[in-house]
């Protein structure tokens, strides 16, 4: 049976090419360049979202151990201030249903289930959302295999990232993950700087550590072994979700990286989706929400109020607000 068969007339219509291909096998990172490229001639909004992107402003904020970087974006207003209580969501109609993109969208059906799109308010260049087939919740835990499989077919130079569905996922009812060039995030190099990094266990061959001194705390999990690196991260959000006394998926957001030998994974456990500043209204409010991109350490501001105002005070309230801080990843690791 070929690997798209059993999909509907409309969604193959949309496909640019199938992953994995049979017989002479494409990278995935060259099917992605040249939906990319394709995407960019035949979609408008696409090409205008592309082109603003090349417009956007960045400032760097540094001092007392912080080191993020700000983002003026005005194309992710949609996205930042999108409601994401269940009514909200239930009365609307969800945008990552293959029924309801753009007519222009083309995409990658990958390993059978799941659509690699090209994000027209891109907050990074080649920045693309992996959408499920169906209309299925996010959730990390009963995904966690194929999260890491996509690492490991994007290759070194992408970054795969999650929002957990209270934490950043403008569509919580739809299962979704994003990736991105490598490297883009400040944290990503700050966490190979060995004085970044504390509090080292060791089990099945998977390394897990927090990290240190950052304005909010991440674990870094590495391991090469893929039974091992899903039961190192099954137990950090079962003692997770204990502490946080979480009914459903501890709050959460992961970045990963396969780089050709194993896997590196950063999350960051949240304490609350926005700040509070964010419902305020006026000058006291400061439409900031913060999901992987912003642990990660770039901040995206889509009004220019925003990113004008933002200093590394601010930047310490908001993770101070929304993230787990270095003593309260202690006491997780504790738990492990
Ligand atoms: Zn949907």
């Amino acid at each position: 049976m070929a690997i798209n068969d059993g999909i509907s007339a409309e969604l193959r219509r949309r496909l640019y090419a199938v992953f994995p291909e049979e017989g002479e096998a494409s990278l995935l990172a060259d099917q992605v360049a040249g939906l990319l490229a394709r995407q960019k001639e035949s979609w408008p909004a696409l090409d205008a979202g592309c082109a603003a992107l090349k417009a956007v402003r960045v400032r760097e904020i540094c001092g007392d151990g912080l080191a993020v970087k700000v983002q003026f974006n005005p194309q992710r207003i949609v996205s930042m201030s999108a409601p994401v209580d269940p009514e909200s969501i239930r009365r609307r109609p969800c945008f990552l249903c293959p029924e309801n993109l753009p007519v222009e969208q083309r995409a990658i059906l990958y390993r059978g289930e799941y659509l690699i799109l090209c994000n027209p308010a891109p907050i990074f260049p080649g920045h693309l959302t992996i959408v499920h087939i169906r209309h299925l919740p996010q959730s990390l835990p009963d995904y966690l295999g194929i999260f890491l499989r996509l690492a490991e077919d994007f290759g070194p130079r992408m970054t795969v990232f999650y929002n957990g569905p209270h934490c950043g996922a403008s569509a919580p009812d739809h299962l979704h993950f994003q990736a991105v060039a490598a490297g883009f995030m400040p944290v990503e190099e700050e966490v190979r700087d060995l004085r970044n990094r504390a509090r080292v266990l060791r089990r099945n061959g998977v390394t897990i550590c927090r990290t240190e001194g950052l304005g909010r705390g991440a674990l870094v999990i590495v391991g090469e072994n893929e039974a091992g690196v899903t039961a190192a991260v099954g137990e950090i959000l079962r003692e997770l979700g204990r502490l946080t006394e979480s009914a459903f998926e501890p709050m959460l957001n992961v970045l990963c990286t396969h780089t050709g030998e194993f896997w590196r994974l950063i999350l960051f456990p949240r304490l609350k989706h926005r700040p509070d500043a964010y419902f305020r209204e006026g000058e006291a409010s400061l439409l900031v929400s913060p999901g992987a991109v912003d642990m990660g350490g770039l901040l995206i501001t889509s009004r220019e109020e925003d990113f004008r105002a933002m200093n590394p005070e601010l930047v310490r309230g908001i993770f101070r607000e929304t993230a787990f801080d270095d003593a309260k990843i202690d006491a997780l690791l504790d738990l492990l």
